[in-house]
C-alpha cells in the first residue's frame, strides 16, 4: 500500500465546525485530484443514503470478518455495536485511479491514519473560533434535539483536546476564507 504518489488528506472536527462543507468544496476542485474515501459501517442505512456512495453498508458479521482479516487501515466502534472503518481496498482503489484520498472522519480515526502513514498524510483539524459559535451553528441547523446538541457539545470539548496532534488547525471563522485556505493547504501538500 505504500507505493505510488497517492496521499491521504484527513479532515476531522467536532460537528458544527463546517468540516463537511469544506470537504465537499475540495472535492469540487477538480485540479486537486481528490476522491472521497468511503468508509465501511455496520450501522443501518439512514434516509437518502446510498450504499457505495455515503458508506459501504455491511453486516456486523462481515465487519468482524474484515477485522480478523486485517482489511482495515483503521476501524472503531463509534457507538455500541456500530462499527466504522476505512478499508485498505478503498484507499488502494483511489490511489490506483491516480488520485489522493480525502477523509471526513472522526478525530480518533483521523489520528490513526496519520499514525499509519505519517509522511503521506495531511491531517487537518477544523474548528470554529469559539465553542459558543459552534453551539450557535448547531442550533441554526435545526436538525438535532436539545439532548443531541448537548451530547455533541460534550463530545466536541473532548475532541478539541486532540487538536494539537494534527498537522494544522484550520479556524473556520469565515467559510469562504476557510475554503480557500483548505484549497491552498491541499495543493501545497500534494504538489
Ligand atoms: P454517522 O453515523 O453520523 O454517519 O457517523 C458517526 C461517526 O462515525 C462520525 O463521527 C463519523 O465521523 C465517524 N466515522 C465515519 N466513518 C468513519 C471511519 O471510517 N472511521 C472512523 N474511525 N470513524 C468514522
Amino acid at each position: 500500500m505504500e507505493k505510488g504518489k497517492g496521499k491521504l488528506i484527513v479532515f476531522s472536527a467536532p460537528s458544527g465546525s463546517g468540516k463537511t462543507t469544506i470537504v465537499h468544496h475540495l472535492l469540487e476542485q477538480k485540479n486537486l485530484n481528490l476522491d472521497f474515501s468511503i468508509s465501511a459501517t455496520s450501522r443501518e442505512k439512514r434516509g437518502k443514503e446510498i450504499n457505495g456512495k455515503d458508506y459501504y453498508f455491511i453486516s456486523l458479521e462481515a465487519f468482524r470478518k474484515h477485522i480478523d482479516q486485517d482489511d482495515f487501515v483503521e476501524w472503531e466502534e463509534v457507538y455500541s455495536n456500530n462499527f466504522y472503518g476505512t478499508l485498505k481496498s478503498e484507499v488502494e482503489r483511489i490511489w490506483s485511479e491516480g488520485k489522493h484520498a480525502i477523509f471526513d472522519i472522526d478525530v480518533i480515526g483521523g489520528l490513526r491514519i496519520k499514525e499509519k502513514f505519517p509522511e503521506k498524510t495531511l491531517a487537518v483539524f477544523v474548528k470554529t473560533p469559539t465553542i459558543k459559535i459552534m453551539e450557535k451553528r448547531l442550533r441554526s441547523r435545526q436538525t438535532d434535539s436539545e439532548e443531541k446538541i448537548r451530547e455533541r457539545l460534550a463530545k466536541a470539548e473532548k475532541e478539541l483536546s486532540y487538536a494539537k496532534e494534527f498537522d494544522i488547525i484550520l479556524v473556520n471563522d469565515d467559510l469562504e476564507t476557510a475554503k480557500k485556505e483548505a484549497e491552498e493547504l491541499v495543493l501545497k501538500f500534494t504538489s
